[in-house]
């Protein structure tokens, strides 16, 4: 994620305060988040089937199908869900009981579930989806603006319209279809593997066969202009602007594929089958998502930012999304993974120098901040510590051990632990056994100490 500097001072000048009584509900054990996710199953895979009904007002009617795999005896199980109305439910198609408290959608099949059994849940559903009330971002899911519908939101955002394991550590894969009106397009992750024209409305379907956390979902409805674009071996990029945009709002998209391509020689293959962008012109909105294999940015951002903001979020493929962080606090294994290569890009792009000074001012927003990368709050997720200081961390270990073992690590690190989630004892891990170092003192004091000094890193 990327937030505006603007938005950033808002969102610092707020008093966040998680719900006490959300908290109590038992979730999939993230110590910053603990009632996010639920435990007792695993979920292989989604088919959501969504017909918006209106653009103007987000109502839809839904049919969201789970396919998951107990790990426990389930009697009952739960899934994050905000309270839309649910006209029929089944488990193994016999109907189910359920009941809502407090964004828990709690299922009782007829009978208890089996450990290592694939059970099929389907809910159909109908109503007007409110956004999430997000501790980070104030607000976020599923969205409504002038232009259209869009999801977005971090750390949770796909409660606000599915029911789902809303965890990064339980991936699925996942089948989108969207039915939208005329004259409206719709687009979410993946490849779009059919667009039917049923006459007044079109029906979009997307396929994301690599697994995917629930907060990477997105979707957006509205009028777009697209920009097909294939990347570094023939890969499908597709970017949806918005018509009415500079011209300088493409153009921030046109190296795509080249920063794929040089990012695979730094981080490895590029992990999904498809790639591109949605611009979103909503000036409520002040960031930039990662949503996977179809990042999403605010109209505003792409044009403060430009191209820098369009790699920070294709670096976040590999480390965020490919890559997954085991429990939010872990979060500067994205932020400061996807910063440091804004910061690759400006070495590739303009030289060492422009390097050095992107690095510099890092180094400012590091100072600022009492954050530490590797202990941050809830509150602080976001916190300009996590993404510079956490940039500087990869520094001060290039620095270390070299270029070439330090983007060996980088490669290693993508390679073990593609698909999955690591904390970031995993990552020291790599590191050190890549290196052949003990790297305990580095990781100390950048994570977790006093700020070290800039000489240290030459700047
Ligand atoms: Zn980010």
């Amino acid at each position: 994620m990327t937030l505006t500097v603007r938005w950033v001072v808002l969102l610092f000048a707020m008093v966040i305060v998680p719900s006490v009584s959300a908290q109590s509900v038992v979730g999939i054990g993230d110590p910053l988040l603990p009632s996010a996710g639920n435990p007792g199953y695993d979920v292989l895979h989604y088919t959501i089937d969504l017909n918006i009904l209106s653009v103007e007002t987000g109502e839809m009617t839904a049919v969201t199908e789970i396919e998951l795999m107990p790990t426990t005896v389930l009697r009952r199980f739960n899934l994050d869900f905000s309270s839309l109305d649910i006209s029929a439910l089944s488990v193994n198609g016999a109907p189910a009981d359920f009941a809502f408290a407090r964004g828990e959608l709690t299922i009782t099949p007829a009978s208890p579930l089996a450990v290592g059994e694939t059970v099929a849940v389907r809910i159909e559903y109908q109503g007007t989806p409110r956004q999430s009330v997000n501790p980070i971002i104030g607000v976020g899911g599923y969205t409504v603006y002038d232009d259209g519908i869009y999801v977005a939101g971090q750390p949770n955002s796909a409660a606000s319209f599915i029911p789902v394991n809303d965890h990064p550590r339980d991936k699925a894969t996942y089948d989108i279809t969207l039915t939208v009106p005329e004259p409206y397009l719709a687009v979410s992750n993946g490849v779009l593997e059919s667009e039917t024209d049923n006459g007044d409305t079109t029906t979009y379907a997307y396929v994301m066969n690599d697994p995917m956390a629930s907060y990477l979902i997105t979707l957006a409805v509205g009028e777009f202009d697209v920009y097909p674009q294939t990347g570094p071996g023939d890969l499908p990029m597709r970017t949806y602007i918005p018509p009415d945009a500079d011209a300088s709002v493409a153009g921030a998209f046109k190296r795509q594929g080249e920063m794929i391509e040089y990012f695979e020689t730094l981080f490895g293959p590029y992990p999904f089958e498809s790639s591109g962008g949605i611009v979103v012109d909503n000036p409520r909105m002040g960031f930039a998502l990662e949503t996977q294999a179809m990042p999403i940015y605010s109209l505003g951002i792409v044009e403060s930012a430009g191209e820098l903001v369009v790699a920070h979020e294709l670096a976040h493929q590999w480390y965020g999304n490919s890559v997954s962080v085991e429990s939010w606090d872990d979060i500067w294994l994205n932020e400061g993974f996807a910063s440091y290569a804004e910061a690759l890009w400006v070495e590739y792009v303009d030289g060492g120098a422009a390097f050095r000074g992107y690095l510099r001012d890092f180094y400012m927003t590091a100072r600022r901040s009492r954050v530490l990368p590797g202990a941050p709050s809830l509150r602080t997720l976001f916190d300009g510590a996590i993404y510079h200081r956490g940039a500087l961390t990869l520094h001060a270990l290039r620095l270390r051990v070299g270029d070439e073992v330090f983007f060996d690590i980088l490669r290693t690190y993508s390679d073990e632990f593609r698909y999955g989630n690591a904390a970031t004892d995993d990552f020291i891990g790599v590191a050190e056994t890549v290196s052949g170092e003990d790297l305990t003192a580095l990781f100390d004091a950048w994570l977790f100490g006093e700020l070290p000094s800039p000489a240290s890193l030459g700047l």
